[in-house]
């Protein structure tokens, strides 16, 4: 119709939960003409997902925000374990750390999911003027196939409907006092942002409008019933059974010992996951079995906080446990399903709960669905720049399906043994084997953007079929793994001595990353080969510069030798780069602290580099490792790159 606007868009995200709302992260970082647009008319306010791993905190640190979630979150440092006694209570026996030191420098947090996108939308409004457009949902998609390969096409047409105010819905709150509220707890749940959504339909229009969208790519990110998978006729695959959880946020009155652990209780009654939450909450978990309730899923689903609460109350007995105030609670259902595919054509793509569903037992839903676009948006953004060969855009699905395919597996594992009333050793040992995992630090595959280890027997990219995987070579640094996300040690800067984490180096700005181990350069003829090293790298990292103004590639040395052994003056090229306009670039060379420890002062052996050769590493714009070899090999890192760079 004449009447009905139509406007071209770059990327249409659908969906301002976790997924889209880190999609949109990157889309401002990177300067993408993109749109976020949400059904709902307002972001979430409390409950839902609470969990985040350290592996998204090291992803928040990347964007410079984790300390906007440390200042608000909580931390369990202890997780305990409680069974029944022979007498019918419960008791302790055992507590262990709660995650590994040598996993991340972070520990995991709690905080609710609408403060994760209170802080997600900040993010946003400080890099760009992208804003989430509420009330509004696709009701047609069509792919125009024969326009796919064309950079210039907008081959997506979407019809969306803009809601009238009266169909305009938000988050349905649930939170209530049962204690008298008391003076001193004025302000103890002041993250809580209840009170805006009073205002929430002011801005919406009072007859609704459709508008006609044309776009080059769309993320559907809009949770477990994604629209857009339905359009594609994607399936989610997996057990066709739902379990059923009572969640709740409360401030406890208690006289059990451990509310600032993680805990996982089993009893007589049930079993519960009691998890230290920010003020002073805590988030209790109930998986409503069959067997106990004796009620229908449909029954179930129409249980109240009381019927929650009360069940807890039985678990936990024979401690007093009571609650003053109740943030948030819900009765949700949930499969262990993955999508069968996660695009279309690299033009359609779904990341999030619209192609992973799993129980909340390890705190990963909002975690994986944030890691799957942070995975996506740098690759869609280097195609739209053309910069990148569109072939990248295969690795998504190929990267993040594999990674939610392991995690229904552990999902599923973890269940078994909890049901399977496992000793706590077992349990234990479960949780020990899968931390990595469930911290999110994954490995990716071999693939375009990830070469294969030459002593792997693998000959082209399994996921992508097209071009080969590059050759590299592992044992050059033997406890980096290509494929997992460069992990993080402390070292100092050689011209000012200032602490620095190596993952500080690796911002999420879009750019690749060469990391030269420059081994210990004091020694006779390390040093001129590092150098020669350099004026080599920036003959080859020149030929993929499409940009002048902004490079893509960065620069950083680590040496092995006594910082006071060498001078910053002694390193040159890229190594000590000299701009006329704005002098000395003193930041590209960094040495071993003076106190050894297990975190610092030995860099080459933590990463398991051999100090009399060195190494050469690349990490893609996500922090993976895509490639590494002898400083002899620059031949193979350049062959990398041209088979992702335009
Ligand atoms: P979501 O957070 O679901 O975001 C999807 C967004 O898309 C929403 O903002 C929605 O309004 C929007 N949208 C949906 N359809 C359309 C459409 N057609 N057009 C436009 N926009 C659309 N996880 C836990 O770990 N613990 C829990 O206790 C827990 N409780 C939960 C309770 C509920 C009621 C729900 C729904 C989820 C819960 N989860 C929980 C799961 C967790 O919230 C998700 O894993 C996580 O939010 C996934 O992020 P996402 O961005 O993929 O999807």
């Amino acid at each position: 119709s004449p009447n009905v606007p139509e406007n071209n868009i770059d990327v249409l995200v659908i969906g301002a939960g976790p997924a889209g709302l880190m999609a949109a992260l990157w889309f401002s970082e990177l300067g993408i003409n993109a749109r976020v647009i949400d059904k709902r008319g307002s972001k979430i306010f409390n409950g839902q997902a609470d969990g985040i791993h350290t592996r998204t905190l090291e992803i928040f640190d990347s964007f410079g925000m984790a300390k906007n979630i440390l200042s608000q979150s909580s931390t369990f440092v202890e997780h305990c374990t409680w069974v029944p006694t022979e007498k019918g209570g419960i008791h302790r026996v055992k507590t262990m750390p709660a995650f590994a030191a040598d996993d991340s420098r972070f520990q995991p947090q709690t905080i609710h999911q609408g403060r994760i996108e209170s802080i997600f939308l900040d993010g946003i409004k400080a890099r760009s003027n992208l804003k989430v457009e509420r009330g509004v949902e696709p009701i047609s998609i069509e792919l125009d196939r024969g326009a796919i390969e064309d950079p210039d096409a907008y081959p997506i047409t979407l019809t969306l409907r803009h809601l009238k105010r009266a169909d305009v819905t938000s988050q349905v709150i649930r939170s209530h006092w049962k204690a008298p509220k008391r003076e001193e707890q004025t302000g103890v749940n002041g993250h809580h942002d209840g009170p805006k959504i009073n205002q929430l339909h002011e801005k919406f229009d009072e007859h609704e409008r459709t508008e006609i969208v044309r776009a080059k790519y769309v993320l559907g990110c809009e949770g477990a019933h994604s629209w857009t998978r339905r359009q594609l006729g994607f399936q989610m695959e997996g057990d066709t059974t739902d379990s059923i959880w009572g969640v709740m946020d409360v401030n406890l009155i208690t006289n059990w010992p451990d509310t600032r652990k993680f805990s996982s209780i089993q009893s007589e009654h049930g079993a519960m996951l009691i998890v230290p939450r920010e003020n002073r909450l805590n988030r209790i978990y109930i998986q409503l079995a069959d067997n106990e309730t004796g009620k229908s899923a449909s029954e179930k689903l129409n249980l109240t906080s009381a019927d929650i609460f009360s069940t807890a109350q039985k678990i936990m007995s024979p401690y007093l446990f009571d609650y003053a105030y109740c943030d948030w609670w819900t009765v949700f259902r949930v499969g262990q399903r993955v999508a069968d595919r996660y695009e279309q054509d690299q033009r359609i793509f779904l990341a999030g709960d619209a192609v992973h569903t799993h129980t909340p037992k390890a705190g990963q839903g909002m975690n994986v669905s944030m890691q799957d676009t942070f995975n996506l948006c740098w690759k869609i953004a280097g195609v739209l720049n053309s910069e990148y060969s569109r072939a990248i855009l295969k690795t998504y699905e190929a990267e993040r399906r594999a990674v939610a395919l392991q995690l229904i597996s552990i999902d599923a594992e973890l269940t078994q043994a909890l049901e399977g009333r496992p000793t706590q050793d077992e349990l234990h040992q479960l949780y020990r084997a899968r931390r990595q995992f469930l911290s999110g630090i994954v490995t990716y595959e071999p693939n375009i953007l990830v070469a294969r280890s030459r002593q792997s027997s693998l000959g082209r990219c399994p996921s992508c079929g097209g071009s080969s995987a590059v050759v590299a070579e592992p044992g050059v640094a033997k406890f980096i793994t290509l494929g997992a996300r460069f992990s993080s040690y402390e070292v100092v800067c050689q011209a000012d001595a200032r602490l620095w984490q190596t993952q500080d180096w690796l911002k999420s700005d879009g750019r690749w990353r060469v990391i030269v181990f420059g081994g210990d350069v004091a020694s006779t003829g390390q040093l001129a080969r590092a150098n020669k090293l350099g004026m080599d790298l920036v003959r080859v990292l020149g030929k993929f510069e499409a940009h002048k103004m902004k490079s893509k590639f960065e620069i950083f040395f680590l040496h092995s030798s006594k910082r006071e052994q060498v001078e910053i003056t002694d390193f040159e090229g890229p190594f000590f780069p000299l701009d006329l306009n704005f002098g000395h670039d003193y930041e590209r060379v960094f040495a071993d602290t003076d106190n050894a420890s297990s975190t610092s002062g030995n860099s080459h052996g933590f990463y398991g580099v051999d100090s009399t050769r060195g190494a050469l590493l690349l990490t893609r714009p996500d922090q993976h490792v895509g490639w590494m070899g002898e400083y002899e090999e620059l031949r193979n890192l350049e062959r990398y790159l041209e088979g992702v760079f335009l």
